[in-house]
This record gives structure tokens, sequence and C-alpha cells, in this order.
């Protein structure tokens, strides 16, 4: 046995590159990280390839290594190439999401320093980190003391937390649920829906509020609904309200929702993924303000920022609620007493996860290294492009615009002189794709075709946005020419 043990060390010795290998290592790699950051400015937002990626499988995984050159040419035909690249400044659709280098930094150290962070006993001071910036992002939001939050892998998961945490509060069971309503908008992100249904809240009504012309939830129509529900025996739960809808960037308005939620005393949730951090510029909590009178607000690091994906957070203003939602304890945890003060609560106990990352190293480094200021001022810069998007687009033809922008995305189609109009729009994002300097995306808004200008990527500047215009001028001129 000893021998064999023996041999097996000898064999998996490659486990660990020694000094000299990982100096070799870095070198490429960093030299091939480099590469990638300068094609960010000015190189394809998308690009089109016919085989996309499909090389990486004439390479299939075996008991053969191969050489870090060959790794990193797969890498870079085959994925770093095809598709959407995140990081350009011309990214301009769905919503973009950032990558900051010094975040890139922090994920190498997290990676390296394999610091358990859901578990205060394994790793106090990672917990306390993460919980150092929830309490700075409750801040900037508005939130109370009380409240509790965790770092999530995403949108996704914030909200569904965020729902189950307001479906224990409400003590709901599920013979309550056909009775129990949740009130939202055809705007709202379908991550909410999904949540419900994972939640297992598939049954509950759903009740579509409608629009005002300017896409925000109608609040009128809102406590109409919760009246008429309520006369009908129903018992009116939950309202989601959008600060930042994906569609137009619409905020909902908060004072008036939050005012109706607590006369009827309903959970409020606000889908803050992508607006919610404007908060952190004088103009965008003036644009935001109301939404700190939620119940449960989520927000996406890696949207506003500028974080890498795979950073979400949620906050729950009655922390106690999103523990007793979410703790549990096990016998082989038995060596961590996780309710010995209420400043050992770890990210476990607030959380469906139990192994995680150690999300929190990539904001702290960003926001030590590069100090608060600079991402207030990208933030506010966001918001004045889009204004200034709409103002120039105002005085080309042939252009409609959609809303004056809420925050920083403008909706926009194109009218052409005689034709259908969608299917000229159609044409004109495909001519953009083929083209592929910016990267656009469309969305259906009232059955029309709409083209969308989402601008949150902190590479994308004034000179972008020019670029941008001209792009549409002339993809839209060759279309009818
Ligand atoms: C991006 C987004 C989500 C989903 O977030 P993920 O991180 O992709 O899971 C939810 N709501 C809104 C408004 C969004 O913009």
């Amino acid at each position: 046995m000893e021998d064999r043990i023996k041999q097996l060390e000898k064999l998996s010795i490659a486990l660990e590159p020694d000094s000299g290998q990982r100096r070799i290592l870095q070198e490429k790699v960093i030299q091939y990280g480099d590469s990638l950051l300068e094609n960010f400015r000015h190189e394809q937002a998308f690009i089109e390839t016919g085989d996309k990626g499909v090389g990486l499988y004439d390479s299939p995984i075996s008991d053969e290594p191969i050489a870090i050159d060959k790794a990193l040419e797969l890498l870079k035909t085959n994925v770093d190439r095809p598709g959407v690249h995140l990081g350009s400044e011309g990214h301009l659709a769905y919503i973009p999401s950032g990558g900051l280098y010094v975040a890139a930094l922090a994920e190498y150290l997290a990676a390296i320093g394999g610091r358990y962070a859901g578990l205060f006993f394994a790793s106090p001071g990672a917990v306390r980190m993460e919980r150092m910036l929830l309490r700075w992002i409750a801040d900037f939001i508005g939130y109370p003391e009380s409240a509790k939050g965790d770092l999530t892998s995403g949108g996704s998961i914030s909200s569904l937390m965020a729902i189950v945490t307001a479906r224990e509060a409400y003590n709901l069971k599920a013979k309550d649920f056909p009775d129990t309503v949740v009130y939202l908008t055809d705007q709202t992100h379908h991550t909410i829906e999904k949540a419900l249904r994972i939640a297992g809240l598939k049954e509950c009504v759903k009740r579509y509020i409608p629009l005002d012309k300017l896409y925000h939830m109608s609040t009128d129509a809102l406590e109409e609904a919760i009246l008429s529900d309520k006369n009908k025996g129903l018992n009116p739960w939950l309202i989601i309200a959008t600060a930042g809808t994906t569609d137009t960037g619409a905020v909902d308005p908060m004072e008036p929702i939050a005012d109706i939620a607590d006369k009827y005393q309903l959970w409020l949730h606000v889908d803050g993924a992508y607006g919610a951090a404007f908060a952190l510029c004088e103009m965008g909590k003036k644009i935001l303000k109301g939404m700190e009178r939620s119940d449960s607000i989520i927000i996406n690091p890696h949207k506003g920022l500028f974080m890498p994906q795979g950073s979400g957070a949620v906050l729950i203003k009655d922390g106690r609620k999103l523990f007793d939602a979410h703790h549990s304890t096990a016998r082989y945890l038995q060596d961590e007493d996780t309710l010995g003060s209420p400043d050992d609560v770890s990210p476990a106990d607030l959380s469906p996860e139990l192994s995680r990352p150690f999300r929190g190293l990539r904001l702290w480094l960003s926001l030590k290294l590069i100090g608060v200021a600079p991402f207030r001022a990208a933030l506010e810069e966001k918001l004045l492009l889009a204004r200034y998007f709409y103002e120039k687009m105002q005085h080309i033809n042939c252009f409609e615009l959609g809303p004056y922008p809420d925050l920083s995305i403008v909706t926009f189609r194109y009218i052409p002189p005689k034709g259908d109009v969608n299917e000229f729009n159609q044409r004109l994002i495909n001519a953009i794709h083929q083209d592929g300097r910016i990267f656009l995306s469309s969305t259906m808004i009232d059955g029309k075709f709409t083209q969308r200008m989402a601008i949150l990527g902190f590479r994308t500047h004034i000179d972008t946005i020019d670029r941008a215009v001209e792009i549409l001028k002339e993809k839209a001129q060759g279309l009818e020419g």
C-alpha cells in the first residue's frame, strides 16, 4: 500500500506547479489578459464566427496535459472571439455588465487564498468584509441598521431569496397560495416569475397592473386591484416594483407604491438589479427616491458597480426575517456556534448556499484601490450619456424615440417612409450585429419592434455614443438605399 501511495503522490505532484513553473504561467496569462484589455476599446463588440467555438471539441479532456500556449490559443479562438464582448465599450445591449481589472486581480487572490466565506467561524475576516460591503450598499440605498443581506450570484437568486423571505414572513402555506396575490407589471423582469415558481408559488394569483404612458406601474390601478382582491376575499401579499426595467429603464413610482404597501400591509420588493446602483450618485438618488421604503431590494454589482458576472446582492430590511427563512444547522457543523452573538451570523444562515465563492473580495479591493468617487462619476456619466444620446437622436430624420430616459436606457425605432416598420427594424438590428462595431439588442414594446440603447459599460464614453449614432445612421440609410 505504501508503495502505491508514494507512486500516486508522484503522479499528483503536477497539481502544484513550483515557483519557476508559476512564473511562466503567470507571464503568459497576464500577457494574454493584456491583449484582451487592449482590444476592448475600438474593437468589435460582437463577432459572429461560422464555427461558434466548436473547435474546442477537437481537443477533448484527457489524461494528457497540453501546454499553456496551446490552451490560450484554444481560449482565444473558441471562447474569447465569438459572440458578445461584454467588456467592449461598444456593448450597449441588454444590461451591460462590467469586469474591472482590479476585480480580476481580487478574483485571483480569492481563489488562491481559498477563504471559506460561508461561515464566520471558518473565516471571520471574509465574513466581516462581506458584511461591511452589504452595509455600504445598504447605506447608499437608505436601508437601516436592522437590514441584513447576502452577496449572491446575481439578480435571479437575490429575488428568489427575497420572495422566500416574504413567503415565510407572511407564514404562507401551500393551502394559502391559490388565494394569495402578487402585483407586478408586464415590464417586471421574467426572473421574478421564475423565482415565484421555484419558491413553490406558481399557483398564486398574479395581477399585471397596467402601465402609464412611460411604462411605469400605474399606482391608481394598483390600489384598485388590491381593493378589488380584498373584496373578493383574496389575500394581497406582495408588490414587485422595478427600479430600472430592462426594456426601457423605467423606474416605477417608488413613493406612491410604498404608501400603498404601507396602507394595506403588503410586502414591497424592489428589483433594483440594474438601477439601484445609480443611488450612489446624487442625480440617481433623486430619481430612485422612495425605494428605501421597501421590505426587500436587490442590486447587481455585476451591472452598476462594474463587477464581473456572479456579483449580486440582496437586502432585507428586517434582517431577522432573512435569517428565519434561510438558517439551518447540522451535526457536523457543531464547532461553529452561529448564534453566539448577532455579530457571528454566517452568510450560510442568510442564504440558500453553504459553500460559496468569496464574492466580497472583488468589490472590496476595487472600492479600496479606486475609491468610491470614480464609481459615482461613472454612474452620473451613464445617466447623462443616455440623455445626450436621446437629444442627438431627436434631430435625426426618421428615428422615433421612446420615453425620455429615467436612467440609462433609450428606446427607439426607425420609421421608413414606406414598408413594414417592424420588418425594417429587424433588418436594422441584423445589420448592426453583422457590422459588430457596436452591439445593440431589440425588444417588443406594445407589439412594436423596438431598438434599445443600454448604457452601463464603464468603458463606454461620449465618443462611443457618437460613433453609435453614426453607425445607426449609416446602417439605416444603407438599408433604405
Ligand atoms: C439583470 C436583471 C435581473 C436578473 O439578474 P441576473 O443577475 O441576470 O440573474 C433581474 N432584474 C432586472 C431588472 C435586471 O436588469
